[in-house]
């Protein structure tokens, strides 16, 4: 099924209508985020997840990353791998080599460049601790991936991972992650529930950056935490006064009661937010043609209505701009992020304009059509979703199968998906006599014929 043309203006009339309620202020934390690779042109095709080569072509990439950032004043790059994939080794000035000290200080120089903030990802007390937890067993009470919250000796090692962080490289601040890698569950930790756990180590952290590096942005990523649970509402305040933003990262606390995310976000002292609505996350092995899944309506969507909430944070992931729908997508949600009261509908407009140089109304909304026509196709199998679509394995070191077509979709709905895209493959082929910017034109046909063949062979 593919919207008709009535359907279509009836979405961009709701859109508008929405819009015209909504506060004008834009999100106050507009971040892109995503592991140090995750926006590479060129696939790392045999690399281990997460790949660190930094490289001049991902810093050319990343420059232009920048230039864009700073055309849609989307202001904080949040990045994952300056220093380590995994590990700290127990010696931490041996984290980062003299060679990639020196790139990854170009990298951050040419952020600064462009009035964009870097804010590194810091795992907290969990995530980067393998060889730290190898050398002091100890530190370990039950959660192999995980240093004890209740012993003293971990806070020592916390404490020389945020000055090293802070003191080697001129970052602007951190997100934080606590819960990815679980907690831990030793006798004297389980006294408090998880959120109450979390919120501790990360109020922890943050009051020690504050008072040793003042100035710093310090935020809360909440991946591995649930919000569903109205009790856990004084724990998140109490970590509000200390942050500047939370990321409430699959938008948990909607999925039992829809009113509490509203509640929270009155109730806290920070800003409050969500990754974006469904992402599609980099396939760090595939090459950049191997699929077509913009989200723009899904996400804009998802963004209006956290602000008209209050919500006023966004951590969005890193997508691959040499991939035409991932390349859409960004653009529409920097943009949303930047100026919620314009309507993501208008936004989608503007950036197709921009991208594709069109000019005729007719033909650029000829062209939004067959987008979102591509975006209804996948996503109405997965509706109100907001958290990451993986596209192969996310942890491997080779090109893996096709698991948002093999594992997220049943065989009838990836059956519904081929046929759905065969007629936008036909819109957008058409299209492409009149658009100026062919290449990209070719390059969303060819994708299409590969998600085809991906069905086809799954
Ligand atoms: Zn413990």
């Amino acid at each position: 099924m593919t919207l008709n043309r009535r359907q279509f203006a009836a979405g961009a009339l709701a859109s508008a209508a929405s819009v015209s309620a909504a506060p004008a202020e834009p999100f106050k934390y507009r971040g892109y985020l995503g592991w140090i690779t995750d926006l590479a042109t060129l696939p790392d095709t045999n690399a281990a997840w997460p790949s660190m080569k930094l490289d001049d072509p991902l810093l050319r990439d990343y420059k232009n990353t920048f230039r864009l950032m700073r055309e849609w004043k989307l202001q904080d790059l949040c990045i994952w791998g300056l220093y380590v994939s995994r590990s700290w080794p127990t010696d931490l000035p041996s984290a980062v080599p003299a060679d990639r000290g020196r790139a990854v200080q170009k990298l951050i120089d040419d952020a600064h460049q462009h009035g964009v903030r870097v804010i590194s990802g810091l795992g907290v007390y969990s995530w980067g601790f393998d060889q730290i937890l190898k050398a002091h067993p100890h530190l370990s009470k039950g959660n192999a991936n995980a240093m004890c919250g209740s012993e003293d000796a971990s806070w020592e090692w916390m404490r020389k991972v945020i000055d090293y962080v802070f003191t080697r490289f001129p970052i602007d601040g951190v997100s934080m992650q606590s819960a990815d890698q679980g907690r831990c569950p030793c006798d004297r930790c389980k006294r408090f529930t998880d959120t109450e756990y979390h919120v501790r180590l990360n109020i922890r952290c943050a009051e020690y950056i504050h008072s040793k590096y003042p100035g710093k942005l310090v935020a809360v990523s909440g991946w591995g935490m649930r919000f569903a649970d109205p009790a856990s509402l004084p724990h998140l305040t109490a970590l509000g006064k200390h942050i500047d933003y939370l990321i409430d990262v699959r938008d948990s606390s909607r999925q039992q009661d829809p009113t509490l995310r509203k509640r929270i976000i009155s109730a806290l002292p920070c800003a409050f937010g969500t990754l974006g609505g469904p992402q599609v996350e980099p396939p760090q092995h595939w090459p950049r043609d191997r699929w077509f899944l913009p989200t723009p309506r899904y996400a804009g969507e998802h963004l209006e209505t956290l602000h008209a909430e209050g919500g006023r944070a966004c951590e969005w992931f890193y997508h691959i701009l040499a991939n035409p729908g991932c390349e859409l997508s960004t653009w529409v949600v920097a943009k949303v992020l930047a100026d919620p009261a314009t309507g993501w509908r208008k936004h989608l407009n503007a950036s197709l304009e921009q991208i594709y140089k069109t000019t005729k109304p007719s033909l650029r909304d000829a062209l939004a059509e067959a987008f979102l026509n591509a975006e209804h196709a996948y996503v109405r199998h997965i509706p109100t979703f907001c958290g990451t679509i993986s596209m192969e394995p996310l942890v491997s070191s080779s090109p893996g199968p096709p698991v948002y077509l093999t594992k997220r979709l049943t065989p009838a709905q990836r059956q519904a998906y081929g046929a759905d895209l065969k007629p936008v493959r036909a819109q957008f082929e058409k299209l492409t006599a009149d658009v100026p910017e062919k290449n990209r034109m070719r390059m969303i046909v060819r994708c299409i014929d590969n998600v085809l063949k991906d069905i086809a062979t799954a």
